[in-house]
């Protein structure tokens, strides 16, 4: 290969991605082929054959999703408000440019519609072509691809959504908008009165602060939330965290029903996913955490 693309080296005729966006923690994923590479107005964008994780999303070097690990993280943001939710019919996921959640989200036959609001149409194009384990090669005629920045799409809504899913990269760039107090106003708006949302609410072992003001923050705009939890291999410390925030109080764990063939959730898991080790409820019971600088 003539020229490395960004964010990855060389070492003895071997390819690496290594994820530097930590201070004192760097991942390395060793790569086969670059198999699409393109700089958008948004962020850098690739696909990277990885020999542990097959075809990985990769946006600024930092890992999105994969084609190894991609449906614990889609179908655990995606089953989890679909079935507490009594009836789905309009969906809205924000971000989720690698079709995961849409291709989740149309398996309810109650979905009539789905709007993937994107702000970078080169995620869905990529993922479609180079991701199909993670994309589905989404085709489905309820889909609506948006290519806007969900911030100000959000704003256009009120009263529309039954389920809203923010599936957000990490809170910098294009993304930092999605975890603000005003974008969670914004989703309340624009669900219906018995809508609720979720978001990825990012890693209770690095990113504390951020999971605890994220908590706090839904808390300040709905009436009722909840926290869960599923483990992703390839984000940051496995264990990571998703919020709700619901115009509606959210029934208990054991109330969901869940029978849907899939690999990661069922029934048992949607119910005890709520069950947080001792830490993580400490954080979200306690005073809030210093934010990184
Ligand atoms: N589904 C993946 C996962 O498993 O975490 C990651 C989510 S998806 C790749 C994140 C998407 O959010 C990216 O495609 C990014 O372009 C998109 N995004 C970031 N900021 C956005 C914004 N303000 N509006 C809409 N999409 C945004």
């Amino acid at each position: 290969m003539e020229r490395l693309p960004k964010y990855i080296q060389s070492s003895q005729g071997t390819l690496w991605l290594t994820e530097d966006d930590r201070d004192n923690l760097k991942i390395s994923y060793r790569i086969k082929d670059v198999l699409f590479e393109e700089t958008s107005p948004y962020q850098h964008v690739m696909i990277l054959d990885s020999f542990d994780f097959g075809p990985m999303l990769v946006l600024d070097g930092v890992v999105q999703t994969t084609s190894k690990d991609g449906y614990i993280y889609n179908e655990m943001i995606t089953h989890v408000p679909l079935t507490i939710h009594p009836q789905p019919r309009n969906v809205l996921i924000i971000g989720g440019g690698d079709c995961g959640a849409a291709k989740e989200a149309v398996r309810y036959d109650t979905v009539e519609r789905v709007d993937l609001v994107e702000i970078d149409e080169a995620v869905v194009r990529a993922s479609k072509r180079h991701m199909p384990e993670v994309s589905g090669n989404l085709s489905d005629p309820r889909v609506n691809y948006h290519y806007i920045d969900g911030v100000e799409f959000a704003k256009t809504q009120s009263g529309v959504y039954d389920v809203i899913i923010v599936d957000s990269s990490d809170p910098v760039g294009p993304a930092q908008q999605l975890f603000e107090p005003e974008f969670y106003r914004s989703l309340h708006r624009a669900l219906r009165e018995d809508g609720l949302m979720v978001c990825q609410s990012q890693s209770p072992i690095f990113h504390g602060g951020i999971v605890k003001q994220t908590y706090r923050r839904i808390g300040q705009t709905f009436p009722y939330r909840r926290l869960y939890t599923a483990v992703v291999p390839t984000y940051p410390g496995g264990l990571w965290s998703f919020t709700i925030g619901s115009k509606r109080p959210i029934p208990a764990p054991e109330r969901i029903r869940f029978d849907k063939p899939a690999r990661y959730a069922s029934e048992d898991i949607l119910r005890r996913c709520f069950s947080l080790p001792a830490f993580l409820q400490d954080l979200l019971d306690g005073e809030d955490v210093p934010l990184p600088k």
